[in-house]
């Protein structure tokens, strides 16, 4: 069987590749196995100084990494580059980390340390938003501390993956970095279930995460999840609409809006609603909308015909509900997923586009008057990726981020994501943390040593 990967502006099929069958399965966890086994036993040294190599080997094969990036995956060339470019600084960044020892006692009747051992063969399961950039994050913190990977990419965008897997295995051993191709259930599951993965670490829906965090929990394998989101943006009274505008509709609207931590509700108070919304509206129509691989363009199509369908019918409802809907005119003659940056304002607060994950460009604004009354609404039931509020300081933008109970609180900014700053949602929206020498414990189990003396 095989996977016809989509060109999704053009709808055209961009590559075919085999799925992965499950007895092949087996046989990659066993050679990935063998790979662990050697690659743990390499010195601290030599694994920073493989990653530095596959860093300049990422940059090295920029273009052909972005180009494959954007045919896949849709995005504008120039944030394909972003994307590339962000794989090998995370890739930089893990190989300047180390698992130090850490000593806990030195007392005249014991010694006792912490050492950190690597954890063993680890499923990743990544999504088709930022491909290769989630790739990276899963893999470089695991082959630092020690492990093999066996990695399943989104089915719609697995070209980059694989890619990437062949530079990684140059700079390191055969075998540490392997794909696997097929889709969620067919290949995902048994990738999980299989006894000598010892961790898994996923990117993507909520129900799916819970899903095969269950399937771990069946011989207590590790986990990592990163979720979805709902996040909400919170601009007071006294925000300088001039300056936070670009801010605003950049971070809601990067990647088409199909990004975990984007800016997904917004709630303005009404004073600078206004103004705000036509800000916005003139930024959103100015966007260039077309092939992420023509000059000039600024916005792509959404990654997958089922995103686009579930995008479309929330701007439909917003529309059914009476919400003024703002949507610029695609320019004729597209053929793929193109849906331009839309905004809905005044929505009630019950529709899908603001109380669910819309994951696509659209953007719902939502004028208050109370901002003690809008946190009951911001603050959602069920995720908590990341949360910001917008103003100059003051006592009340003090107390809204004392209120968010998000992974991460921005303040005048949103969905700004760095290597060395942990990551990771609280409720619904994941479990463990990314990035950082947090991040890179993930990878891990604690080995306590306690010498009598
Ligand atoms: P998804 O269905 O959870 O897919 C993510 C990954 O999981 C893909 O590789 C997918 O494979 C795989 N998968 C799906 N079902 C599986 C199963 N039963 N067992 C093992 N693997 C499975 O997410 P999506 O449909 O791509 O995106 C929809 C939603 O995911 C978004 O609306 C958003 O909420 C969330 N999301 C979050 C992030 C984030 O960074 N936090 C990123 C992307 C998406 P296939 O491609 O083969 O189905």
């Amino acid at each position: 069987m095989t996977i016809n990967v989509i060109n999704p502006a053009t709808k055209a099929v961009y590559k075919s590749i085999p799925e992965t069958t499950e007895a092949e399965l087996n046989s990659i966890v066993e050679t990935a196995k063998e790979a662990f086994e050697i690659w743990r036993s390499k010195s601290d040294e030599e694994r920073t100084q493989a990653m530095l190599n596959i860093a300049d080997e990422i940059e090295a094969c920029a273009a052909e990494l972005a180009q494959i990036v954007v045919s896949e995956q849709g995005k504008p060339l120039a944030i394909a580059q972003i994307e590339v470019g962000g794989a090998a600084g995370w890739t930089r960044y893990n190989a300047s980390l180390s698992l130090e020892t850490e000593v806990i006692e030195d007392s005249a009747e014991r010694y006792v340390e912490i050492q950190r051992l690597p954890v063993g063969v680890v499923a990743s399961i990544t999504p088709w938003n930022w491909p290769l950039m989630i790739a990276v994050w899963h893999i470089m913190p695991a082959l630092k501390a020690g492990c093999s990977v066996v990695v399943k990419p989104a089915s719609t965008t697995p070209i980059n993956t694989i890619k990437l897997a062949e530079i990684i295995n140059k700079h390191t051993i055969p075998n540490l970095v392997q794909v696997v191709v097929g889709g969620g259930r067919a290949i995902g599951e048994p990738l999980v279930q299989h006894p000598d993965v010892k961790k898994l670490v996923f990117t993507g829906s909520t129900p799916v995460g819970k899903h095969l965090a269950k399937i771990a929990a069946g011989d207590l394998k590790k986990v990592t999840l990163e979720l979805g989101g709902n996040d909400a943006g919170i601009v007071l009274q006294n925000a300088d609409i001039k300056k936070i505008a670009e801010k605003i509709y950049m971070t809601s609207f990067i990647n088409m809006g199909q990004t975990c931590a984007c800016l997904k509700r917004l709630y303005v108070h009404r004073s600078k609603y206004d103004e705000l919304a036509k800000a916005l509206a003139d930024i959103a129509a100015a966007q260039v909308v077309g092939n992420g691989m023509d000059a000039g363009v600024t916005f792509g199509p959404v990654q997958n015909e089922k995103q686009f369908n579930s995008v479309k019918a929330m701007i439909d409802e917003a529309k059914a509900s009476g919400a003024e809907v703002i949507e610029p005119t695609l320019p004729e003659g597209l053929n793929g997923y193109f849906i331009a940056p839309t905004l809905v304002k005044n929505p009630q607060h019950q529709i899908s586009v603001v109380c669910e994950e819309q994951f696509g460009p659209v953007l719902p604004i939502i004028p208050f008057d109370d901002v003690k009354e809008v946190m009951s609404h911001a603050i959602h039931k069920e995720f908590a990726l990341g949360g910001s509020v917008w103003g100059e300081p003051c006592e009340e933008l003090d107390w809204v981020v004392s209120q968010l109970d998000s992974g991460t609180v921005w303040v005048n900014n949103h969905a700004e994501v760095l290597p060395h700053i942990p990551f990771g949602g609280n409720k619904d929206s994941g479990l463990g943390v990314e990035f950082g020498q947090e991040g890179l414990l993930e990878y891990t189990v604690r080995k306590v040593v306690n010498r009598a003396k």
